[in-house]
């Protein structure tokens, strides 16, 4: 049974008051959940204060980047021993909004994931295929390839995939529980063949235009073992209402 893992994502948004606004009704909500995993990934800035904020709380804190580099002159970048050093347990990695708008590859991918994990840091490993791939038919080549190129070498222990269809993101065209299922299962199958050992301890989360109308329903398939949660996030009560999807029923 692997336990659930619930972020919100809040992309470039919240300044550091904005952020404290929303601990401060989101916090007390949710302090009886103790069956999941429930992380925040505010912008770098909110990072600091947010963690010292959560420092004893079950809501943990996720970046959302790195550079793969440890240290040295690269102006704007932010590297794995800052994040841990402002409190972050993990970070996501492969947001489709940064191999789309940042040109990041499978191979950089690669590259911050291990950087990442060799700091001690969870990675939330982001795959997904965008529509023209899917209506191409090719749904399945496209996230072996991303898994194969992008998991060389790494060490899956603090490992999580995050399987976000691009047409799904930010679109409110949310994949349906048979879509996300299929996807799901063909992720763990190739976990399997490419890696074998701990393949199936590797949480699989849903992204993608995730709300608190069908939480419950993509939470009921059995590999779907949490979500990515973009829009929905960034409201205390509906990122409430998420992470307290209905348990059981799983098909
Ligand atoms: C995301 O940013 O990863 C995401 C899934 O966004 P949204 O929930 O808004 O589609």
């Amino acid at each position: 049974m692997r336990r659930p893992f619930i972020v919100a994502n809040w992309k470039m948004n919240k300044t550091v008051p904005e952020a404290m606004d929303f601990i401060y009704s989101f916090l007390p909500a949710v302090a009886e959940v103790k069956d999941a995993d429930i992380v925040l990934a505010p912008p770098f800035t909110a990072l600091f204060a947010l963690a010292e904020r959560l420092t004893g709380t079950n809501v943990g804190i996720s970046a959302q980047n790195l550079f793969y580099e440890e240290k040295g002159a690269f102006t704007g970048e932010v590297s794995a021993p800052m994040l841990v050093d402002a409190g972050c347990d993990c970070v996501i990695i492969g947001h489709s909004e940064r191999r789309q708008f940042f040109y990041e590859t499978d191979e950089v991918v690669n590259r911050k994931t291990k950087t990442a994990l060799k700091n001690g840091l969870s990675v939330i490993f982001c795959i997904g295929e965008s529509l023209k791939e899917r209506e191409a038919g090719m749904t399945f080549e496209v996230l072996k390839r991303q898994l194969a190129n992008g998991l060389k070498e790494v060490d899956f222990q603090k490992l999580v995939v995050a399987y976000e269809p691009v047409w799904a993101i930010g679109t409110g065209r949310t994949a349906t529980p048979e879509q996300a299922r299929e996807a799901h299962q063909f992720i763990r199958s190739t976990l399997r063949e490419l890696y074998q050992d701990g393949a199936d301890s590797v949480r699989i989360l849903y992204g993608g235009s995730v709300t608190p109308e069908n939480i419950d329903s993509l939470m009921a398939c059995a590999d779907v073992d949490g979500a990515l949660v973009g829009g929905a996030g960034l409201k205390a009560d509906s990122f409430e209402r998420i992470v307290k999807f209905k348990r059981g029923n799983t098909w």
